[in-house]
């Protein structure tokens, strides 16, 4: 199978370690591990990836994981462009566009992500450009 992030590689060789328990290295591999993770539908990377101050974060993680599969379900995951990455040693920002599609309607959009590394890279922010 290959990686639901469109790298064109076998999943096992791309975003399969990071959703197993690896942690990114690098920004760009969060953020392309957690495009293939809304893809599959993996509530819990989400959520353990997402910075407790990002705005959409909940405690109510049953609503919230609820909310990722109906939005994974609903969704087709038809691409996905990285544009720009600036890396950095405790903040880095990933600039992509995610091709999706809901039936027959774009949903595309093209987004400037700020990751912060604590331990980890955690996704802090995401800018709709
Ligand atoms: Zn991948």
């Amino acid at each position: 199978m290959l990686c639901p992030c469109h790298s064109q590689k076998p999943y096992q060789e791309c975003c399969r370690p990071f959703h197993d328990g690896a942690l990114p290295e690098r920004p760009v591999e969060l953020m392309r591990s957690r495009y293939a993770a809304y893809s599959l539908g993996l509530c819990d990377y989400l959520i353990q990836t997402t910075h407790p101050e990002h705005k959409n974060y909940s405690k109510d993680l049953i609503r919230w994981k609820q909310e990722i599969t109906a939005f994974s379900e609903a969704t087709s995951f038809d691409g996905l462009t990285i544009i720009e990455t600036t890396d950095g040693e405790e903040r880095a920002y990933v600039t992509f566009r995610a091709h999706l599609s809901q039936g027959k309607k774009d949903i595309s959009f093209t987004e400037k992500s700020l990751f912060i590394k604590q331990g980890r890279w955690l996704y802090r922010e995401g800018q709709i450009l």
